[in-house]
């Protein structure tokens, strides 16, 4: 019995050293992008009102609707709400979409909010809308558009399973074959 317990306390503690591990890791990755990583915050949801119209920014050739905005004094802030996520720190790509949604309340308002909401399972995780975030999304957005823009992409992968289920198989010039 007691061998079973000195067992689950390892297995414990390999958990607690994969979870900080993945985190830190997380936090390395979003350092590297030049992302903020956000602070978590306690927040009423009950003052939430959902988005109901597209945001556009005809600048950035941008629309989209955030899950809610939030007004803060005379700003309006975005928010975003993963509900089956859970970490310790936000995802890069849910930062990023975050930051486009700020962008994009920006535009649409004229005003520059401070910081944008994101909502997971547990945690509201604050993220500041800092020159970095922003110019990271203005950067993804130039490279989407001229991804867009090429006719002729090669396939961003090798497995030729992908491309058999693919919806785009039919029009697709760089489809991947079995050998
Ligand atoms: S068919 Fe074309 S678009 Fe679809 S997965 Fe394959 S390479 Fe990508």
């Amino acid at each position: 019995m007691a061998t079973l317990g000195v067992i689950l306390a390892l297995v414990g503690l390999a958990l607690a050293a994969v979870a900080f591990l993945a985190w830190r890791y997380a936090r390395q990755q979003q350092a590297v992008l030049g992302l903020p990583v956000g602070r978590v915050v306690r927040v009423d949801m009950g003052s939430w009102q959902r988005c109901t119209r597209p945001l556009y920014s005809p600048e950035y050739r941008l629309a989209g609707k955030p899950d809610y905005l939030v007004r803060c004094g005379n700003q309006l802030i975005p928010v975003e709400v993963k509900p089956g996520r859970r970490a310790a720190s936000p995802y890069a790509s849910d930062v990023l979409q975050l930051g486009a949604y700020l962008l994009l309340v920006e535009a649409d308002t004229g005003r520059r909010p401070p910081h944008g909401l994101l909502r997971y399972a547990r945690e509201t995780f604050e993220i500041p809308y800092t020159p970095a975030l922003r110019e990271a999304v203005v950067r993804t957005l130039r490279e989407m558009q001229e991804l867009r823009q090429a006719r002729d992409l090669p396939p961003q992968h090798h497995d030729p399973w992908r491309c058999r289920r693919c919806g785009h198989r039919q029009h697709c010039n760089a489809q991947v074959s079995a050998r």
